[in-house]
């Protein structure tokens, strides 16, 4: 392809590549190109992975620091852009990236949007949302305080669980949102994050109650809020799910936060 491009455009194509490099970004997705239009970034050479090891550190070697998230975060979108890679993009009406702190130390991943969510354009916005706040506040936190985000972007129709080929698709963009974030703890929200996020196929009574280490942060498993509206009997092991994560992270919950 890059014969198709004329000087200045491989010129700014290098600048672009530096730019990404500089913040830490290795990895580029290419997005899907109409006929006849000319092509700006090469597609991966490899994508980044699912992690499959838990219990054990998998980077040695401490992230680089990257000093303008915003940015960085905007051109993982601008990446995304239109996208169109996997079939959850047929029925969707906004793609939900991701909101909240950049330099948050803790961050939720849950599933996928649900309509409230594709209606809006941002994660956890209904019911399941309104839960997840209060879990937050439970916490001593304010939602702007963390980052939330999907393992995918898009909602699945009649809010069916995102399949696998799905995930796979979309989940390097949720990799690199964490490269860029760097919290300290991820909460992964219900069995489908966890199971994609660790490439583990257990039980969430095993998958619950400790630590794995991910991407230079600790990764706890709790159940889906919206899980937890169905069977609210379980909000009490969420609670015990979190005062783990507030422990290590040092929280304070506040007086009426224990029910
Ligand atoms: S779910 Fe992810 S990969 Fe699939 S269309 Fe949406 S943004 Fe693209």
């Amino acid at each position: 392809m890059s014969q198709d491009l004329t000087p200045e455009m491989k010129k700014q194509l290098a600048a672009r590549v530096n730019y990404y490099r500089e913040m830490g970004i290795h990895d580029f997705y290419r997005q899907h190109v109409a006929e006849g239009t000319q092509v700006m970034a090469k597609p991966p050479a490899e994508a980044v992975p699912v992690v499959a090891a838990p219990s054990s550190s998998l980077f040695e070697t401490p992230l680089p620091v990257i000093q303008d998230k915003p940015a960085a975060l905007n051109l993982i979108r601008e990446d995304i852009g239109d996208c169109t890679r996997c079939r959850l993009h047929k029925g969707r009406n906004k793609l939900v990236f991701g909101v909240g702190n950049v330099n948050a130390d803790l961050m939720f991943i849950g599933e996928g949007p649900g309509a409230d969510e594709d209606a809006q354009g941002e994660p956890f916005v209904g019911r399941a949302g309104q839960l997840l706040n209060n879990m937050i506040s439970a916490m001593g936190l304010k939602r702007e305080d963390v980052y939330i985000a999907n393992v995918v972007k898009c909602r699945p129709p009649g809010n069916r669980t995102p399949e696998k080929d799905e995930c796979d698709v979309c989940s390097p963009f949720l990799m690199r949102q964490i490269e860029v974030i760097q919290p300290k703890v991820i909460v992964a929200l219900g069995a489908v994050a966890a199971k994609n996020l660790l490439a583990i196929n257990d039980s969430m009574a095993n998958l619950r109650g400790r630590w794995y280490d991910f991407k230079g942060a600790r990764l706890a498993v709790t159940y889906h809020p919206a899980y937890l509206l169905r069977d609210p009997r379980q909000k009490k092991e969420t609670w015990k799910d979190l005062q783990m994560v507030m422990k290590y992270l040092g929280l304070t919950a506040p007086a009426k936060a224990q029910e």
